[in-house]
């Protein structure tokens, strides 16, 4: 069923959507960025008062906010495979660890299998 017409799932893709999924909109990246403003506030915040005494403290606080902020990404956001239109989500450590090209990720996809640049789908609350 899945192998069917591949130019017509590249067409038809942008609209395509499973119903807990929707479009990134201007909105998703404003709270994103939003959101990576106050983290890069909160570490210099943080460096400045823990460093460079604390530095145990302060690596263990960067770990806590990167871990945060990617849990968060994991748990909002999923990738369509651009080959079959699959949507899938992905675990936090993929999600650290995956080459990510803004709003692409380098993702194996668990329906057809093929390795390939992942578009970013926003999942519906
Ligand atoms: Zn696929």
């Amino acid at each position: 069923m899945h192998k069917g017409n591949e130019s017509d799932h590249k067409l038809n893709y942008n609209g395509n959507y499973k119903g807990n999924y929707r479009k990134i909109t201007s909105s998703d990246w404003r709270g994103t960025i939003l959101l990576l403003v106050s983290y890069s506030a909160s570490i210099m915040i943080v460096s400045f008062l823990l460093l460079p005494d604390k530095w145990y403290l302060w690596a263990f606080m960067i770990a806590l906010g990167t871990f945060l902020i990617i849990s968060w990404h994991t748990k909002n956001f999923a990738y369509q495979c651009p080959n079959c239109g699959e949507i899938f989500e992905i675990s936090v450590v993929t999600d650290f660890l995956g080459p990510n090209g803004g709003t692409k990720k380098y993702l194996k996809c668990p329906n057809c299998g093929k390795r390939s640049w992942a578009v970013i789908v926003a999942k519906r609350k």
